[in-house]
């Protein structure tokens, strides 16, 4: 019996149980298995009950050997014998070895979890693996991951807050496309949530459920040129320094490059760019930095600009962009307002309407733009790391459909939950030339 006893707990790695037997069936590995329960009272009476016979439960495990495993369990009956109780007889229940009538054991599930939310594999994978369906290994997911994002721990101590919007579901023949808002702890560059939609609304209902601590310890928020998320960090929060994302700022700048290069395009040649025009062809080279382009790069953007755009709009444009790009490079905050006041003059020189558009929005967030050099460079860099990620769970998921399941992806993949894990000891230590 002793020996029984370590071959449940210590092979078998299950509190409780002994294994009888271990067979190979089908090419899969069998683990005849029984708990050692040998009294239990009435769960309705409390008497005592008695033993019943018992009935086999077939429950999919965790590969062994790398063999597909099963638990062949059979389950003890009981009986009540107190006469008047209307219990008569039940099965023996371990909840934590495997929930009644369930296909997988509960550490089978919990492995699920694991492999699709933290490692990001796909579902349909795992439930290959399992010899399950879709829904039952989501289903997994969802009652091992929930607990761990839903965890207030998980989104505890933020300091600096990133809020920007992803596309969730792509534009199809009858649908636009949708967005949610991510929020992003800029510190540890974790996920804190994923929210429906992309109006201030979003985000100042999710700020809604955190306590009066969580919203006063956040000090500095990063978030796209965007007045509904900034209206709803500054009512949210506690006058927190509000920072726009300088990535964002200068994308701004460069739609305007575009827009003038098309506009001045359509003028020029009466159609819109394809090969051979000269501004198409440097579409891609007005949007890089000057400092970054060769000599043969600066020659060829004069040469298309001399012979596509007469009037200097696109040049112009060029320029503008390439002011706002030194804002970027000063190092302390005098240095880039003033710089940022050139760019506002050089933009007023001129009667270009997209430009003059960009001053009067850049206008508007002259306070949050500059922001970036009492915060030390805060950006939504991180958040843009996560959207990466986000990415590749999206390729994995072949598209989500389900906001709730998608979410819960990506906050067990880039949410930082506390996975529960034993790294492996290591058995030698590292080998050195001698
Ligand atoms: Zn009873």
């Amino acid at each position: 019996m002793a020996d029984d006893t370590a071959l449940g707990t210590v092979v078998l790695g299950l509190e409780g149980f002994v294994l009888l037997e271990a067979r190979e069936v089908d090419g899969e590995v069998e683990l005849a298995v029984e708990t050692m329960a040998v009294t239990t009272g009435c769960p309705e009476c409390g008497v005592v009950a008695r033993a019943h016979g018992r009935r086999a439960t077939v429950v999919r495990d965790v590969a062994m050997g790398g063999r597909p495993c099963r638990l062949a369990w059979s389950k003890r009956l009981w009986r009540c014998e107190e006469q008047l109780c209307p219990k008569r007889t039940w099965t023996e229940r371990r909840d934590d070895a495997a929930l009644p009538r369930a296909v997988l054991t509960e550490r089978a599930r919990a492995h699920v979890c694991v492999q699709v939310g933290r490692h990001g594999r796909p579902v349909a994978q795992l439930a290959r693996e399992f010899g399950t369906g879709w829904n039952t290994a989501m289903a997994a997911v969802r009652d091992h991951g929930l607990p761990l994002t839903e965890d207030p721990a998980r989104t505890a101590g933020v300091a600096s807050l990133g809020v920007d919007e992803t596309s969730f579901q792509a534009a199809g023949p009858r649908r636009r496309t949708t967005f949610v808002t991510g929020l992003v702890d800029l510190d540890t560059g974790r996920l804190l949530d994923v929210v429906d939609g992309r109006a201030g609304t979003s985000v100042a209902g999710w700020l809604q459920q955190r306590g009066d601590g969580w919203l006063s310890a956040v000090r500095r928020v990063a978030l796209d040129p965007h007045r509904g998320y900034l209206n709803a960090l500054l009512e949210g929060l506690d006058a927190p320094t509000a920072v726009v994302d300088a990535f964002h700022v200068i994308k701004l700048a460069n739609t305007v490059v575009d827009e003038v290069r098309r506009r001045v395009q359509q003028d020029e040649m009466g159609h819109r760019g394809h090969k051979g025009d000269p501004l198409y062809g440097i579409r891609r080279t007005l949007l890089v930095g000057t400092e970054r382009l060769t000599d043969k790069g600066k020659a060829r953007l004069e040469a298309a600009l001399v012979a596509g755009d007469p009037d200097c709009e696109v040049w112009y444009a060029h320029h503008v962009k390439e002011l706002l790009r030194r804002v970027y490079r000063a190092d302390a905050h005098d240095e880039a307002a003033d710089r940022l006041e050139e760019f506002h003059e050089a933009c007023q020189f001129v009667e270009i309407p997209e430009i003059r558009r960009l001053a009067r929005t850049l206008r508007h967030w002259h306070h949050q733009l500059l922001a970036y050099w009492r915060c030390d460079g805060l950006s939504n860099g991180k958040t843009e790391a996560i959207n990466a990620l986000i990415k590749r769970i999206k390729r994995v998921g072949h598209g989500f459909r389900n906001l709730a399941n998608y979410r819960l992806r990506l906050l067990l993949f880039c949410g930082k939950p506390a996975w529960q894990d034993q790294p492996a000891a290591r058995l030698r230590g590292p080998r050195h030339a001698s």
